[in-house]
């Protein structure tokens, strides 16, 4: 048996949307949307499979998927694109992840990752035989320490890992932060790698900004984006990912023998949801904006520290007032979702450094039941209800 796969646990996400089911809870804690994305590209999909579109697609995805990720990625942020060398379809954003630790890390490499950080990151890594340099984001708006950052970064540094907006914080990355790390990339010949999952997803004044963008970094860098995220069909596992050809090049190779390729149905439709529903997703943002201020006010009044955050899925609080004595934030959420009718994700989980904080727990807020004042009816706004 594989060491570190099988002395794994069980992903806290699958954790706790099970036991929010067994206790028919409110589950904000697995980051899903529970508004669908456009019926358009519902209706292309299922059309793509009764007109045929089943067998293998290429391995590199659809070319008008490629193409059109290619647009987005020139109309969205500035970056040109040479669809035919330069992107990628994976499924989901989780194994184009997979298929950049395995095709561009060697044992011995060092990657630095900002701590707290999205769970997949760190086994898959692992897995490639790298080392984890964790650097960790200083509370109480997750900023850079820049020093710090740069301290760590030396002769084994191949890769720094970049999520912004990020999970589970919510922050999104400065441009002020991003130059500093495209400066210490370029001064030390270092590859980053960047997940963009949400980089729609922005509200309140904010901006996301692609570390892809900035003068000198399209060469060093890979970006990875999902229609997940972008057009809230989570079950879809359609992703895509754009970089230099020569980056690409073991990617593709890697990706090749973890999945071979993508439904192409689904490509087809995502395609079309790139080409044209831009509305649908900028309108993600502003909306999350909302629901973001409406928690956080709900939050707020009953003794939560909201921390700031202006982007992704997700708000992270203070929850030390409610812990019992001895209790952590795992203890705390198990124990809201049994006697709360709330699931939320204790962030302790995100966390690779030493001496974790057990004190924050992250909640999703895509539910539309804030707003509709479904929230207290836990059955109502429950989808496993
Ligand atoms: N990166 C981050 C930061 C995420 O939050 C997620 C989804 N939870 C992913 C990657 C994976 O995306 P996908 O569902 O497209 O595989
Ligand atoms: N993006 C979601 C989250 O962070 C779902 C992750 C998952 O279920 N693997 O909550």
């Amino acid at each position: 048996l594989n060491e570190l796969f099988s002395s794994l646990p069980t992903t806290i996400f699958e954790v706790m949307s099970k036991l929010a089911m067994e206790h028919g809870s409110v589950n904000l804690g697995q980051g899903f949307p529970d508004a669908e994305g456009p019926e358009t590209m519902k209706e292309i999909a299922s059309k793509a499979m009764y007109d045929f579109h089943n067998q293998y697609p290429s391995l590199l995805g659809v070319p008008e998927l490629r193409q059109a990720v290619a647009r987005h990625s020139e109309t969205n942020q500035g970056i040109p694109v040479d669809w035919a060398t330069e992107t990628l379809v994976t499924v989901g954003a989780t194994e184009g992840l997979a298929a950049c630790f395995l095709g561009l890390l060697n044992p011995g490499d060092e990657v630095i990752m900002f701590d707290p950080m999205y769970d997949s990151y760190v086994s898959m890594a692992r897995r490639s035989g790298a080392t984890i340099v964790p650097v960790r984001l200083q509370l109480p708006d997750f900023s850079v320490p820049l020093d710090e950052l740069a301290a760590v970064v030396g002769p084994r540094t191949k890769m720094i890992m970049l999520n912004s907006p990020h999970n589970p914080s919510g922050k999104v990355f400065t441009r002020s932060e991003l130059e500093a790390i495209a400066e210490l990339c370029i001064r030390h010949d270092v590859i980053a790698l960047c997940d963009e999952v949400y980089e729609h997803l922005v509200f309140g004044g904010a901006k996301h900004i692609s570390l892809r963008a900035l003068p000198g970094m399209a060469e060093r860098c890979v970006r990875l984006g999902s229609a997940g995220k972008t057009f809230s069909f989570t079950a879809w596992k359609v992703g895509w990912m754009t970089g230099p050809a020569r980056l690409m090049s073991p990617i593709i190779k890697a990706h090749q023998f973890l999945v071979f390729t993508v439904p192409s149905s689904l490509q087809r439709a995502v395609a079309h949801g790139l080409e044209n529903e831009s509305e649908f997703y900028l309108s993600l943002g502003p909306s999350l904006g909302v629901k973001r201020r409406y928690l956080e006010e709900q939050l707020a009044a009953l003794g939560f520290g909201v921390l700031p955050a202006h982007g992704a899925y997700f708000l992270v609080a203070d929850v030390s007032k409610f812990l019992r004595p001895g209790e952590d934030d795992v203890a705390f959420a198990k124990r809201l979702t049994v006697e709360g009718g709330v699931t939320i994700i204790p962030i302790s989980g995100f966390y690779v450094g030493s001496s974790k904080p057990t004190h924050l727990a992250r909640y999703d807020r895509t539910w539309s039941g804030y707003r509709t004042g479904l929230l207290p009816d836990r059955q109502a706004s429950n989808p496993w209800g």
